[in-house]
């Protein structure tokens, strides 16, 4: 017999191999199969039978290695579509969409290892203490208060590769008996050592009950958009849907969150009221762990799947809910083949399936809320917060209005704090700290302004690899390139005047934490970004130790903004709302309205209200202005104006299409020749509503040493960019030179 297999290799086509007869039986679409490719062997999925092909004798399949198809019929077509809509080959899909352990020819086993472990035994909490204990071991401290703002445990080798200290340090605070050094086995599932909380049994508001209502008569494959200010009790209306449809109905349903370990009080929420039902795939996963998960949930054994992006495939069977919580995040866009989007993916499937979906967040994207507009998707609303919360005010500090004198000034005293935090957002700190309540401080720096500039001839040191200004990393001190991880020592003089005075310019988390503990000294001050973390999951040992109190300033980038629930934080300050305002993307004044109003909504989620202050140069902007006057539907009038000249979605359809390759010239070549080509395409075969935009070098012109230029194809209709696309990636023809490449980008989330 013949079949067609997909393999994950970039080729649009399936290929066709024999089964002896006495597989035939098992070769059904679906099952996994083991072929010989080019003198090699490659593992891919049997879609269907297939006639005999011209000219070749076909080659026999090595091996069917699994006793049952890993793909259900659901699945298949599933990755048919993402196949088909984002441009990529059926095998590519179907490899995203299966867990990672299956993509070899063995048959998985889950992993232990190991790891050591320092942790802090002793608490100093009195800076006198200190100084004395560490009068003649500077480096000591660094280490200890750097493993006490890690949540006073951190991987040996994170504290001795990533941040570069000397395991002698480390030796040295281990033999004084202030820090512990331990084995530990790390292929653990963190939930399994979190708590089960208690569930929270609240009556839902009037506003909740009608969402509940509505959703759990929802007709097979309807969507929802549960827009909900923060903190008007979204988790709860997901949980009662899926007690009816889970409990109640015996289906099974898929939770997404934009990342687990940034969330882990919204997965502890289900977890409670659904306990061991609930599979939570996250990324401390071993392979062969979420591979059990995996098969717990195609066995039934477990019903509901908890994960970020790619939990949309889970291998379930009587989908009857899909939550995807947080609509508008980007991380729901996966950045590499296939660029799906798991809500446009959740979409389809659960219309497929027969199941709802709920999409919620408080300011969705603007894709999503015109979709709500024209009844595509049916919108149910939640307009304030539950119980005794209010929306917390929100002010804006003009940082225009700080006299050039008085930074002067502060610069002269070696006031740096002051530099960055202005007296209103200080003194509302120190406010909080005396009354025993917590703040959250978003400083969204990392990576954009932290740099070092020549103070005479005004040179900034870039990145060799790309097209952009290395960061400036203390602990160790380094300059480090964020795309792609080139680091560097820090220059003492300018190399290209040779000048002597290298200022730095901006602020990133680390030194505020520093000037911040420097002038709170008593406060117990945490930091989260990309740095703090020895494995993703150091995030969620940090929001606990919030949750419990044990944080009085919790300062970070984004990541701060997600989803927490912290009654007790009554004051959230933005240092810089700019910051990516002015980025070279049509989503930037978007993305800036969401993250202003997401760490807004961390503020006052409790009886004791909340006071929002951020600080910005341009008040006026309307991603600020709507932010701060709560005012959704005011952003979204004004955003939608202005994506119609130039049309920018949800206005128009879009496909970003890439070329990169190591010379400048060839790349530039490339997008050049493919635009002539997409434009004498065009005249040939007209498609009324296409138009194709550049070619023009991306904004980030150069990524590990790669060049890269683009072109925009808008279309009226969805149908016209698949069918563009496809003829385009199949036809083009790139050079094999310069190590070419095409990629397209379809409903692109950013055009950096
Ligand atoms: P959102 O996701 O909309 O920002 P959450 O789901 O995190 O809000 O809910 C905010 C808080 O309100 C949570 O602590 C939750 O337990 C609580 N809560 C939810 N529903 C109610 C209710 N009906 N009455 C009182 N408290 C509620
Ligand atoms: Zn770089």
């Amino acid at each position: 017999m013949l079949v067609a297999v997909a393999l994950p290799l970039p080729l649009f086509r399936t290929f066709t191999y024999e089964v002896d007869d006495a597989e035939a039986q098992r070769a059904r679409p679906g099952m996994r199969a083991v072929v010989p490719f080019r003198n090699r062997r490659e593992v891919g999925v049997i879609v269907g039978a297939s006639g005999l092909p011209a000219g070749v004798t076909p080659k026999r399949v090595h091996s069917l290695p699994d006793d049952a198809p890993v793909v259900s019929e659901e699945i298949l077509a599933l990755c048919q579509w993402m196949a088909e809509y984002y441009v990529v080959p059926l095998g590519i899909a179907l490899r995203t969409a299966l867990p990672a352990a299956l993509g070899s020819h063995t048959t998985p086993a889950p992993a232990r290892k190991t790891r050591r472990v320092a942790e802090i035994r002793r608490d100093m909490p009195s800076l006198l203490h200190r100084d004395r204990v560490f009068a003649r071991s500077p480096q000591q401290r660094a280490l200890f208060e750097l493993l006490e703002s890690l949540g006073g445990r951190a991987a040996v080798e994170h504290l001795t590769e990533r941040l570069s200290f000397s395991p002698s340090v480390l030796k040295g605070l281990a033999a004084r008996g202030i820090v512990s050094i331990s084995d530990e086995v790390v292929s653990r599932d963190p939930f399994s050592r979190r708590e089960a909380p208690k569930p929270a049994r609240h009556t839902p508001s009037d506003a909740q009950r009608e969402a509940i209502a509505r959703l759990t008569s929802g007709a097979a494959g309807e969507t929802f958009l549960l827009h909900g200010v923060t903190g008007s009790g979204k988790t709860l209306v997901y949980i009662e849907l899926l007690r009816r449809v889970v409990v109640e109905q015996g289906k099974s349903a898929i939770v997404l969150v934009p990342e687990i370990a940034l969330t882990p009080q919204t997965v502890d929420r289900f977890r409670a009221v659904f306990g061991d039902k609930i599979a939570v795939l996250h990324s401390a996963l071993s392979d062969g762990e979420r591979y059990d998960e995996w098969l717990a949930l195609r066995e039934g054994r477990k019903t509901i799947a908890v994960g970020a992006r790619s939990a949309i495939f889970a291998p379930l069977a009587n989908l009857g809910a899909i939550v995807v919580d947080e609509e508008h995040e980007s991380s729901y866009k996966q950045g590499e083949n296939p660029r799906y989007h798991a809500r446009e993916v959740a979409i389809v499937r659960a219309r497929a399936e027969g199941a709802v979906v709920v999409l919620g967040s408080a300011t969705p994207s603007l894709e999503t809320w015109v979709n709500a507009m024209s009844g595509k998707y049916s919108l149910l609303t939640l307009p304030e917060r539950v119980g005794e919360a209010r929306l917390p005010k929100i002010d804006v500090v003009d940082l225009r209005d700080a006299p050039v004198s008085k930074k002067f000034e502060a610069r002269e005293a070696g006031d740096w704090l002051r530099l960055v935090i202005s007296e209103e957002l200080e003194s509302a700190l120190s406010d909080r700290l005396r009354k025993g309540e917590q703040s959250i401080l978003l400083l969204n720096r990392r990576g954009y302004s932290s740099f070092v500039q020549c103070a005479s001839c005004g040179y900034v040191a870039n990145c060799p690899n790309c097209s952009i200004s290395l960061t400036h990393h203390r602990m160790p001190e380094r300059l480090v390139c964020h795309y792609c991880l080139h680091s560097e020592p820090l220059q003492t003089s300018c190399p290209q005047c040779k000048g002597t005075v290298m200022r730095q310019r901006g602020l990133g988390t680390q030194q505020v934490e520093r000037l911040l503990a420097d002038r709170f000294t008593t406060a117990r001050i945490a930091r989260m970004d990309v740095d703090t973390t020895s494995g993703k999951w150091a995030h969620a040992e940090i929001l606990d130790r919030v949750s419990a109190g044990e944080v009085d300033i919790l300062l970070g980038t984004q990541m701060i903004a997600k989803g927490l629930d912290f009654p007790n934080v009554t004051l959230v300050g933005v240092v810089d709302a700019d910051v990516g305002i002015n980025l070279p993307d049509f989503r930037a004044s978007e993305r800036c309205f969401q993250l202003l109003s997401q760490v807004a909504g961390r503020a006052g989620r409790g009886p004791k209200g909340g006071r929002v202050l951020i600080q910005t140069r341009v008040p006026d902007h309307h991603a600020v202005r709507c932010a701060v006057a709560h005012d959704f539907h005011g952003f979204v009038r004004q955003e939608l104006d202005g994506r119609v000249t130039p049309a920018y979605p949800p206005n128009v359809r879009l496909a970003n299409i890439v070329f990169s390759g190591t010379t400048e010239a060839g790349t530039a070549n490339l997008a050049t020749a493919a635009t002539t080509w997409l434009h004498a395409l065009l005249r040939k075969r007209p498609m009324p509503g296409v138009s194709v935009i550049g070619p023009a070098p991306c904004p980030v012109e150069r990524i590990k040493n790669r060049w890269r230029w683009h072109v925009l194809v808008k279309a009226e209709h969805p149908a016209e960019l698949t069918r563009l696309g496809r003829y385009f990636l199949e036809r083009f023809p790139v050079p094999k030179e310069a190590e070419l490449r095409v990629t397209l980008d379809r409903d692109p989330v950013a055009l950096l």
